[in-house]
């Protein structure tokens, strides 16, 4: 196994089979080797830096029906909410105030956020904070949407390929929608010059190896400049509830993996890996993580933003969470730096 590992280790990849053992491997020695060479990784190309993205859940009305998430249409208990214009720009400065030089606008996919107003909001949180950068987490929309946000100012899109394999797309989505529209999407964003997130839920229901093998050749394919990875989790609301979640330890050999194929990626401690065990952020970081993205939210929503059970961190107000991700960070032996945290190497144009 070490073999395998110093392997990856200096050449970045390795053929199927060796990623198998390596995906599969419970041997704990190989994880701690994994942990140590993907934290050499990281501080080779971001010392100990770790970028924070202020999240803030737009909305929790979605027309998709993902059957593992929880604000999936078919979901009659779900609360929605969407925020006012005015709340999310609120969010933004008191955001600023704390630190955050890059917001996240995430939500389902609700036709109620037009083209015309979330360009609106792109502007002014431009206007108000230059030296921030605006990330959209907003599901599919078309290439001309993608155009005219992007010439509104926003810098970056999150769009996880959620499964890079054909049937599991599928058995995880209603029929309507598909994995190569998806993947569309994700080349269309890269091409209009987004830096774009990428990435899928480990542990999901039906998925084997050879599917998170797949996912991997889809990412070295795409070199999408993020990459989110988080536990699947069920929620007690969807088809999914009663199947198992992702575990810790296959998350974190997964981070190993991830950050020693793409050095120079952004790579976050997600909240769902906060969910599933209390030190999952932590270890996540120790294991090559560079990013945290702290929610922003008002508390009066963020229990409607229910994607899955037991989220974490719904209860405190976002100064709060700054402070308790700041002792999680530096505890962990990393800095917060505050700055906007593009990927290494990536020349931002403006
Ligand atoms: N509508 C947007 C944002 C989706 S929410 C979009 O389509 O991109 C962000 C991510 O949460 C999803 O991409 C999915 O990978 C993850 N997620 C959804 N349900 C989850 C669950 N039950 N467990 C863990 N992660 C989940």
């Amino acid at each position: 196994m070490t073999d395998i590992i110093n392997k990856l280790h200096t050449t970045g990849d390795l053929p199927d089979s060796e990623l198998e053992t390596l995906i599969e491997t419970e041997d704990p020695a190989a994880a701690e080797l994994l942990r140590k060479l993907a934290d050499r990784v990281r501080r080779e190309s971001y010392g100990d830096k770790v970028f924070l993205r202020g999240l803030i859940e737009i909305s929790s009305y979605c027309k998709n029906d993902c059957l593992y998430c929880g604000i999936r249409r078919s979901n009659k208990n779900a609360e929605r909410y969407r925020l006012l214009p005015e709340d999310i720009l609120s969010c933004a400065d008191e955001g600023y105030r704390l630190g955050f030089r890059t917001f996240v606008m995430q939500g389902g996919e609700d036709s109620f956020f037009t083209d015309e107003l979330l360009c609106g909001l792109i502007r002014e949180i431009k206007q108000r904070h230059p030296d921030c950068a605006v990330t959209l987490s907003l599901g599919e929309r078309s290439e001309e949407s993608y155009r005219l946000l992007r010439e509104a100012g926003a810098d970056r899109y999150l769009l996880r390929h959620e499964a890079a394999d054909e049937e599991l797309y599928r058995k995880l989505h209603p029929s309507e929608m598909s994995l190569s529209k998806r993947k569309d999407c994700l080349f269309t964003l890269k091409r209009l010059g987004y830096q774009v997130g990428a990435g899928f839920m480990v542990g999901a229901p039906f998925q084997t190896t050879k599917h998170i093998i797949a996912d991997l050749r889809f990412l070295q394919e795409l070199q999408p400049q993020m990459i989110g990875i988080g536990p699947f989790v069920p929620h007690h609301n969807t088809p999914f509830a009663e199947e198992k979640g992702g575990t810790l330890a296959l998350t974190l050999r997964l981070l190993g993996i991830l950050r020693l194929m793409f050095p120079k990626v952004l790579l976050p401690a997600t909240t769902a890996l906060g969910t599933i065990s209390p030190t999952g952020r932590e270890q996540g970081l120790k294991t090559g993580c560079n990013v945290v993205m702290p929610n922003l939210s008002p508390v009066s929503v963020r229990k409607k933003y229910d994607l899955y059970d037991n989220k974490i961190c719904t209860g405190e107000e976002a100064a709060e969470c700054r402070g308790c991700l700041q002792r999680r960070i530096e505890g962990s032996g990393y800095t917060i730096a505050q700055e906007r945290g593009d990927a290494a190497g990536f020349s931002c144009a403006e």
